[in-house]
């Protein structure tokens, strides 16, 4: 267990913890409908649906979605992307050449990008064989300057979920911040940890409208987290991070829930098909169950077999390299048409 009490203001890089944040012209007045003349920020007055700034706190849509999470818009923080909210997080957190962070390969690559980046130190621990965290090792790696530790739960590229008893061990005996990256959950029946904000200070959640909303190209991630955390992650965003397209599509989609789960449980049920036949293909020596809109399989040459695909114009992931994962691929979840002329390429391929 943890000897010192956890504590935020130790974590915080000492530049940021001076900041105040920029008070952008629409951070003072948002147009709410009222008759108000704006005429302070320069902008173009003739309409045209995006000619003012957009709201820097995306207050509409975090209501949305602080309604349907049951946590405040005080815990929540949104990006251009979770790629954005994880750089967002390293700055705020991480002095460049002196701390370091924690990753579980194979796992993610934008936190080792984002590390390099931010020129801040990546320590790995490898996940166990049944692609859980190792925890001992992991309280062995981490130091004094150990600021966060990654857990990506379901996990890229393996697809499961870290076990609960795993991540409370790391959440109750490490004092820095622990990411869990939640960019596959809604593939999952397992619960979300976001509602576990209140309970864990140093725990930050991300997630994404990019895999199960279908939003990929419009940039939506979102961190949940402390007041505390949300606040210091406030000052260093830039003021107009999430433009206006943008909060308009996501509010629409949050908003047809009944769309986005109808579309999930369509590829769950692929997902479940695919396993299935996937398990039957001669050069598949193992499918990997998943929690997420990918399978990762192990087969006899994980190379060949993905440039016969790339050949007939399929085109998935070799994770050969990653640690774990030789002569594995990562098939993504199509529609049922594309899976379709996936099982028949693997058949054509199998012999
Ligand atoms: C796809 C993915 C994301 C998504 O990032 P965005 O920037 O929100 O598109 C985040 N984390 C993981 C593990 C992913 O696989």
């Amino acid at each position: 267990m943890k000897t010192t009490p956890f504590n935020i203001k130790q974590l915080v890089r000492e530049n940021v913890k001076e900041l105040k944040p920029y008070s952008s012209a629409r951070d003072e007045y948002v147009s709410d409908g009222s008759k108000m003349v704006f005429l302070d920020a320069n902008e173009n007055p003739f309409e045209n649906g995006v000619n003012r700034y957009p709201d820097p706190q995306q207050r509409s849509l975090k209501q949305v979605l602080s309604d349907q999470n049951e946590v405040a818009t005080a815990n929540i923080l949104l990006g251009n992307g979770s790629d954005e909210v994880l750089d967002l997080i390293f700055r705020a957190f991480c002095e460049p050449k002196v701390d370091n962070v924690v990753t579980l390969p194979p796992t993610y690559g934008m936190y080792k990008v984002l590390a390099n980046i931010n020129n801040v130190e990546e320590k790995e621990v490898l996940l166990t064989k049944s692609f859980q965290p190792d925890v001992e090792q992991i309280l062995e790696t981490i130091n004094q300057n150990t600021k966060i530790i990654f857990l990506c739960s379901p996990n890229n590229p393996t697809g499961n979920s870290f076990s609960e008893e795993n991540i409370v061990r790391i959440l109750e005996n490490f004092n820095g911040l622990i990411v869990i990256d939640e960019a596959y959950i809604d593939f999952s029946e397992k619960e979300s940890w976001l509602t576990k904000v209140d309970k864990y200070p140093n725990l930050l959640v991300t997630q994404t409208l990019s895999k199960a909303y279908g939003l990929a190209g419009i940039r939506l991630g979102a961190c949940y987290a402390s007041t505390e955390v949300i606040n210091i992650l406030n000052k260093i965003k830039p003021p107009y991070n999430v433009n206006e397209l943008t909060q308009q599509r996501a509010l629409a989609r949050v908003l047809h829930q009944d769309q986005v789960k109808n579309e999930i449980s369509k590829i769950l049920q692929e997902r479940k098909k695919l396993f299935q036949i996937l398990k039957e293909i001669s050069f598949v020596q193992e499918v990997y169950q998943s929690d997420a809109n990918f399978i990762l399989a192990k087969v006899d040459d994980a190379n060949k077999r993905y440039t016969q695909l790339l050949d007939m114009g399929i085109v998935i992931r070799n994770r050969t390299t990653q640690p774990l994962c030789e002569n594995t691929l990562r098939f993504t979840i199509g529609t049922l048409t594309e899976n379709e002329k996936l099982i028949t390429t693997l058949k054509k391929i199998e012999n």
